[in-house]
């Protein structure tokens, strides 16, 4: 027999929940991968997975970056996640996240919540009426909370800015090329802030309005989807898709430094070893992404104001500066010192 604590991302969680109610059809698994440093924060995923097999190991992975994240961005939090399991046609209705609402609330506060793909600020304001141990809300101008997408995308940027001043040795982005794989929310903000300080930008995305759109006010090249990873640039700012990063598209990446905000992007560990061996600087995701769930912890914790969120943003480059450093030190590559660096502050070191 299988059990989940046999799975090969279990890595000791602390709870699972899975979740069923019958009268809306409510399929999902509520993980939870520490509460060391707090409640065990992390947003809701809606999916229509494969198999229950792949949506447990969606859950386990995702559960366990968000521990990672939020301790590296030096929140109160700990890590956790939910999966709500879609069918095919990805039905989803106003019972089911009441339902959603309700077991999120039966945790008693263990576990917080907020958008993830799927699930809408709509979707959220549903839920939110069962429960109070949610983030991600519309707020009123000034207020800490809202779209987490900008404080993301202020972040990356920030990080992009301690890549380029560490490997190329400037202190600006201007005349840098930069290429950037996406053109939504975060790769948006990202292209904003890096064309205001004269970056050259080539943006990529399968979605052609999005792209032309984007390209239109930051003056930048669009470039095929299939193209922007092996374009010549100073910086490749995956903004899109996890595991892009593999044996092969590493092979053939024409860039010194790899800076996005796209979660995952390491396909399996090792690729982490072959930026690291071809001497590309690699920020590692969750750390340079994580303005959004700063903005969210602010929000949720109402522990500060904007100015809080962006001091804890304006701390991302230093983390990074100090994962860079050790790596250069010991030869280990940065996703690894991450890795390492999170697990001793969630007390698994
Ligand atoms: P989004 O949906 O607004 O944008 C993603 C864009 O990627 C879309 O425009 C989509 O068309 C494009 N895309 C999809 N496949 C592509 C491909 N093959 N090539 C090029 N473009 C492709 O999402 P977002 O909020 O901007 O998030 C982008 C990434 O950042 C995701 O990996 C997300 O998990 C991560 N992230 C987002 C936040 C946030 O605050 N929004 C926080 C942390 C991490």
């Amino acid at each position: 027999m299988i059990t989940p604590w046999g799975f090969p991302d279990f890595d000791a969680h602390e709870a699972l929940h899975f979740v069923t109610d019958e009268a809306s059809g409510l399929r999902a698994i509520i993980a939870m991968h520490s509460t060391h440093l707090g409640p065990a924060a992390g947003g809701s995923r809606f999916w229509h997975y494969a198999d229950d097999a792949d949506a447990l190991t969606d859950a386990l992975r995702l559960s366990r970056g968000m521990s990672y994240k939020n301790a590296m961005a030096g929140l109160p939090l700990g890590g956790g996640k939910a999966v709500i399991l879609a069918d095919k046609n990805r039905t989803k209705t106003p019972q089911m996240l009441a339902a959603f609402g309700e077991a999120v609330d039966s945790l008693g506060g263990k576990y917080v919540t907020a958008e993830d793909v799927g699930i809408s600020v709509d979707d959220m304001i549903e839920v939110a009426r069962h429960t109070k141990f949610i983030a991600g809300l519309p707020v009123e101008e000034g207020q800490v909370g809202g779209d987490p997408g900008p404080h993301t995308s202020l972040g990356v940027f920030l990080g992009i800015k301690a890549a380029v001043k560490r490997k190329l040795g400037k202190d600006s982005v201007s005349g840098l090329h930069i290429a950037l794989q996406g053109a939504g929310s975060v790769a948006g903000g990202v292209a904003r802030h890096a064309a205001a300080e004269g970056a050259r930008l080539s943006i990529a995305d399968v979605d052609a309005a999005r792209v032309n759109e984007l390209a239109k006010v930051t003056g930048a090249t669009v470039v095929d989807p299939a193209a922007i990873m092996t374009l010549e640039a100073d910086v490749l700012s995956p903004c899109a898709l996890g595991a892009i990063l593999t044996e092969q598209s590493i092979a053939a990446l024409n860039v010194p430094i790899v800076a996005g905000g796209a979660n995952n992007q390491l396909a399996t560990r090792e690729d982490g070893d072959r930026l690291h061996a071809r001497g590309i600087l690699y920020a590692p995701d969750y750390v340079i992404n994580a303005g959004g769930i700063i903005n969210v912890s602010t929000e949720y914790l109402g522990d500060g104001g904007p100015e809080l969120v962006r001091s804890r943003i304006e701390a991302i480059p230093h983390r990074l500066e100090q994962i860079w450093a050790e790596s250069e030190g010991t030869s280990r590559d940065p996703a690894d010192v991450a890795d390492a660096m999170a697990r001793k502050l969630i007390g698994r070191g």
